[in-house]
């Protein structure tokens, strides 16, 4: 039988709409910095900013230019955090070539109270620890949707392929909060799939084409596919979606899986940042 397929929209209209329902005309306020013209960031940074208006968050783009030094950014992160009317700030990643070595110097700058991607090292910790806290909105997307589907985590095995801090690690974390029994594979991971032979959580985050194929899952297991790649103008995951689909019990979809999730999740931390100020 083939998998039950997770249309991402589904889970994040849900979450939208509990947005949209706490926002109900309250001035709430999400403010994105964008240094340069990279052209598939300012993609994102416009979804970002049609999202906030379907559910009524103000959002502000704050576009810098190319050459803009670390401190110009440092600046602008100051402002916002002192802004109140706004609750949570992001700044678009990558940065331009010449800052990034200076990425987490300029994260640490936002407010951790304002740390809408949950990337500062406080919030990170937070995660770590099982804390509540705002954490990286994929991963959190991820659990949404699991929870959604009313997934019984407890004991079972989950294995996420990929260590980023924006999606792997996190997603490890949340996995092993919700009882998981996790594995965290990765580059030099040796015999991959002696532990997706196993697992019946695969949560693939590679950035690879068709790196996850039928043989290396159990039957009935749930594949969640995180990975966006173009291949030959398509947007396509990390999973072999047509031959895994017959062996998994639910699986996402690429596109229309998790990217409309992580939106959502962005909407999500803007309204729990604004309740805890
Ligand atoms: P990353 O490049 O930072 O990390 C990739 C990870 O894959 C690394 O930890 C690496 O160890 C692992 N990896 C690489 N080759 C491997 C191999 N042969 N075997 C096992 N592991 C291997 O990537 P990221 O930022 O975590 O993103 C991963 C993918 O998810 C990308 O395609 C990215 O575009 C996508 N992504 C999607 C969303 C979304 O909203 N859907 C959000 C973030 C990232």
């Amino acid at each position: 039988m083939s998998a039950k397929i997770l249309y991402g929209k589904e889970y994040a209209d849900k979450i939208k709409q509990e947005v949209k329902d706490y926002i109900n005309n309250k001035n709430v306020g999400l403010a994105v910095i964008i240094v340069g013209s990279d052209p598939a960031s300012q993609v994102y940074v416009r979804n970002k900013a049609k999202a906030c208006d379907e559910v009524g968050i103000t959002s502000t783009t704050i576009e810098l230019p190319e050459e803009s030094t670390k401190e110009a950014i440092i600046a602008e992160i100051h402002a916002l955090n002192n802004n109140d009317n706004i609750s949570g700030i992001l700044v678009q990643l990558p940065l331009p070539k010449h800052l990034r070595e200076f990425e987490q110097e300029i994260l640490d700058e936002i407010s951790p109270k304002k740390d809408v991607d949950g990337f500062l090292p406080i919030n990170v910790g937070k995660l770590g620890i099982g804390l509540d806290c705002v954490a990286p909105c994929t991963p959190s997307g991820v659990i949404k949707m699991l929870e959604m589907e009313n997934i019984d985590f407890n004991g079972k095995n989950a294995v996420v392929i990929g260590r980023s801090n924006i999606v792997g690690k996190p997603m490890a974390n949340m996995l092993l909060k919700k009882n998981c029994t996790v594995t965290i594979c990765h580059s030099r991971t040796q015999n991959l799939k002696y532990y997706t032979k196993n697992a019946d959580i695969v949560v693939v985050a590679v950035g690879q084409p068709n790196f996850l194929t039928d043989d290396m899952i159990k039957k009935g297991a749930i594949v969640v596919d995180v990975g966006i790649n173009r291949v030959d103008g398509k947007l396509v995951g990390d999973v072999n979606f047509e031959t895994v689909k017959e062996k998994a019990s639910m699986i996402t979809p690429v596109p229309k899986g998790v990217g409309a999730l992580t939106i959502a999740m962005l909407l999500h931390n803007t309204m729990m940042l604004d309740k805890r100020k």
